[in-house]
């Protein structure tokens, strides 16, 4: 599906799929992202390239309590206006919002996705969110800040002593993936760039303006470009995370990119 990434060899595959569904039907041209899962208010945005003057139905999806079934919360139309999005969509009229009580709902914690509809299914838009009651929404994991004590060789590359912070890149909005065949629909264990991905290492870039083996650093973590993402286009990085759980639970972060010296 367009909202994911497209690794290696399975890039070609994707990309012939792509042109096949595309050549009669809109499916492949849906995207969008939730934006956020806070307190009281959902929100996130979806537009039909191709017909962007058509608002996008959007179904917003809760798993409760590590359930694996998600339940449909409610269904919203991106109708809204919302100024970042004039650039890629001409009215800008292509967010949605939806009040939550989230004490209305049974359960303690919520992972929270979004879907637009199409008229050959569903496509998932891209990030989520977990949110828990009784605490603050958890949107923000500071990158790099995973689970502790993982000594394997996911560990690698954390918090080089001798990388320096250069020049700031700008807020970049950042997702997470990892490589299962919901993150890669035609997964493969390797990177584009054919290397094993590697936790609080490997990122997912727009090559054309951070080719492969650049180093950008988040927080204190230096990642290096050794991925690619057929929405991961201009100000926007993918950040790899060996499980979905960890995937999930990133969400969609703004978050500052900085070089590295
Ligand atoms: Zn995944």
């Amino acid at each position: 599906m367009k909202a994911r990434v497209s690794h290696g060899l399975s890039a070609v595959i994707l990309a012939v799929c792509f042109v096949l569904v595309a050549a009669f039907s809109s499916f492949a041209s849906v995207d969008g992202a939730l934006s956020e899962a806070g307190e009281s208010v959902i929100s996130g945005w979806a537009v039909d390239a191709e017909h962007p003057d058509k608002s996008v139905p959007v179904v917003l999806c809760v798993y409760t309590d590590g359930s694996k079934e998600p339940q449909e919360l409610v269904k919203v139309t991106a109708d809204q206006y919302r100024t970042d999005l004039t650039n890629s969509a001409a009215n800008g009229k292509h967010a949605f919002s939806y009040q939550v009580d989230w004490d209305k709902l049974k359960g303690q914690s919520f992972i929270i996705e979004a879907y637009a509809e199409t008229d050959e299914g569903r496509v998932r838009l891209y990030g989520s969110f977990r949110y828990t009651k009784k605490e603050a929404a958890v949107t923000v994991v500071a990158a790099g800040s995973g689970p502790a004590g993982d000594a394997g060789p996911g560990s690698k590359g954390k918090a080089d002593d001798t990388a320096k912070r250069g020049a700031l890149l700008g807020i970049f909005e950042t997702t997470a993936y990892c490589t299962c065949t919901q993150c890669c629909p035609n997964g493969t264990a390797l990177t584009y760039s054919g290397t094993v991905p590697q936790a609080n290492h490997t990122i997912s870039a727009d090559i054309t303006k951070y080719p492969l083996g650049t180093k950008l650093m988040i927080g204190d973590v230096v990642y290096t470009v050794e991925d690619i993402g057929s929405t991961i286009v201009g100000n926007r990085l993918d950040i790899y995370f060996p499980t979905h759980e960890e995937a999930l639970a990133y969400g969609v972060q703004s978050v500052e990119v900085y070089a590295v010296e």
